[in-house]
């Protein structure tokens, strides 16, 4: 009737119970039977260590929710950061070529613009770039006689680094 390992009987060993069986014997098996599931349940019921599946789950959809809204904004905020920045240069670029035109007669500038504009004993000290790899372009309009310095990026189209126009 008890098992050689565990002193507590199988539950396969336990006799069943009917109603020849003698009436005082059935608490004693009851107990010794209900300690042998509490045993079992216990033995079977491993100390859990680490995340189940769900958890995990739950924790990539968080981020993944977190990520869905800050990643574009990031995208965003950089790209406006960047078209600021090469708004900035052009404007230096253009002030620079209307005191040079004006130091100069009012010649005209364009492609030379780097080697007039440019170097430490010029207007800019260093040589602006655009944030996102665009190449700027000096030229001189002449509107109805006014002659005006206009700075344009490569990135006109494509990200809108276009210089406001002056009031
Ligand atoms: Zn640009």
């Amino acid at each position: 009737m008890l098992s050689a390992n565990s002193g507590i009987p199988n539950k396969n060993e336990i006799p069943a119970i009917g109603y020849d069986s003698k009436p005082t014997c059935n608490a004693t098996i009851f107990l010794i039977d209900f300690a042998s599931i509490l045993h079992t349940h216990a033995m079977k019921t491993p100390h859990r260590q680490g995340f189940t599946l769900v958890e995990i789950m739950i924790v990539v959809a968080i981020i993944g929710v977190l990520a869905a809204i800050a990643i574009p904004n990031f995208v965003k905020n950089r790209r406006e950061s960047q078209r600021r920045a090469c708004i900035e240069n052009m404007h230096l670029i253009m002030t620079s070529a209307e005191n040079w035109r004006t130091e100069n007669h009012m010649a005209m500038i364009g492609d030379n613009w780097k080697t007039e504009l440019v170097g430490p004993a010029n207007y800019i000290k260093v040589e602006p770039t655009c944030p996102c790899g665009g190449t700027y372009t000096v030229t001189v309009s002449d509107e109805e006689g006014l002659e005006q310095v206009v700075v344009t990026c490569s990135h006109a189209e494509d990200m809108q680094h276009v210089l406001p126009p002056e009031d």
